[in-house]
């Protein structure tokens, strides 16, 4: 018998609570029944959001709404800065250019985070720019990039910032009122603990004069619509009605446990695996700018990074993600984001220790472990 622990920066794994709410027989979304946990689900996503905005739900996986807030926000021909540093800022890039935006790309070494001052000489050089993409979390290389910083450049500018949180959100604080988010960009599966299938997205004041305006072509992502619903407790159309469901049980858990907790609990995680990695003598990718969500690790000189993640998942039944493009094969990343806690650290830990040595490497078993338990101590009283 194989047991299996899904430690990948999404899909990632879904509590008990949500299972039983999806498991339930279908209801018929214009209903008062709906309404109501709709009306009460969208209240929680704003808790969990740290905003007072409105949080819209559509059914997409993440980059539906990365593409609606291009769609609503922008017209062909506007001039935004992209943050490339990884596979998903490469994706706003591409969203971008797909509905002819003018790209101002900043391309970031993957593992290092954004120098704000780029963004700055772009905006001084470029004033009709009217907006940064960014993600505050980049997945792909395991980085945080400094979102405060960047909206002190864009909040006095007639230019809005446009964050993907989709594993930040729930993650770390950003609560986007105070600090100048104008669009904040998440997805279910990932610290939202629920399967794919819905898209989370929020917009400033500013982000909606924006809206009034932009000409690109939309339809079923038009959030102004989708707005006016959701002020009558309901969607534009169909909505996911199982995965809202689910939504609304796993948000409960986050309220229980209190937003502030949920990220101190994250932030613990991960600082416990990178304790590990560097008492196991493996190099971190971004050492100087982590992401809480995921951490990627170098494996070592002669170990091929693909093979250890299969032997993972095949022999072992933990999966965990490896690296994309040039750093396939090169990396592993280990996640500890959404339904995670002490003991999948240290199961994903362990398994990366034995895995190494069944792959040839020498590790000493038990010294990543060893260093992941000192921090993880700090969870308990
Ligand atoms: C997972 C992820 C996405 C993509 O989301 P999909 O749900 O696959 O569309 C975008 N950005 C980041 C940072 C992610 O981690």
């Amino acid at each position: 018998m194989q047991k299996t622990y899904l430690l990948a920066p999404g899909p990632t794994q879904v509590p008990d609570s949500s299972l039983l709410a999806m498991a339930r027989p279908m209801i018929h979304h214009r209903t008062p029944e709906f309404s109501q946990t709709f009306k009460e689900t969208a209240e929680l996503l704003q808790y969990v959001f740290q905003t007072d905005n409105d949080v819209l739900m559509l059914a997409a996986s993440g980059t539906g709404a990365m593409e609606s807030s291009i769609t609503n926000l922008f017209s062909p021909g506007d001039e935004v800065i992209v943050v490339n540093g990884g596979k998903f800022g490469e994706r706003w890039g591409q969203i971008s250019e797909t509905y002819g935006l003018k790209v101002h790309w900043i391309k970031v070494e993957w593992g290092t985070a954004v120098d704000p001052a780029a963004i700055e000489a772009i905006l001084t050089e470029n004033p009709a720019v009217k907006g940064v993409l960014t993600q505050a979390s980049e997945t792909s290389t395991t980085v945080t990039h400094p979102i405060s910083e960047i909206a002190k450049l864009t909040k006095d500018r007639d230019t809005l910032l446009i964050v993907d949180g989709i594993t930040a959100v729930g993650v770390v604080p950003l609560p986007m009122d105070e600090i100048g988010i104008d669009v904040l960009v998440s997805g279910s599966q990932k610290a939202f603990m629920l399967p794919p299938g819905l898209a989370f997205i929020a917009l400033s004041g500013k982000a909606w004069k924006f809206q009034e305006t932009a000409t690109c072509p939309r339809y079923y992502f038009d959030l102004a619509k989708e707005r006016k619903n959701l002020k009558k407790d309901t969607t534009a159309y169909t909505p996911a009605v199982s995965l809202i469901n689910g939504l609304k049980e796993a948000l409960l858990l986050i309220k229980e446990e209190g937003i502030d907790n949920t990220h101190a609990r994250h932030d613990r995680l991960a600082r416990a695996t990178r304790a590990a990695a560097t008492a196991l003598g493996l190099k971190l990718l971004a050492p100087d700018s982590p992401s809480s969500a995921a951490t990627g690790i170098y494996v070592p000189e002669g170990v091929d990074g693909g093979k250890l993640v299969k032997y993972l998942r095949d022999s072992m039944g933990v999966t965990i993600a490896g690296g994309q493009d040039h750093l396939k094969g090169k990396i592993i990343r280990l996640a500890h984001l959404g339904y995670v806690n002490t003991f999948d650290v240290i199961i994903a830990i362990s398994a990366v220790e034995m895995a190494l040595v069944k792959l040839g490497h020498n590790v000493e078993l038990g010294t990543g472990v060893g260093a992941a338990q000192k921090v993880l101590l700090e969870g308990y009283e």
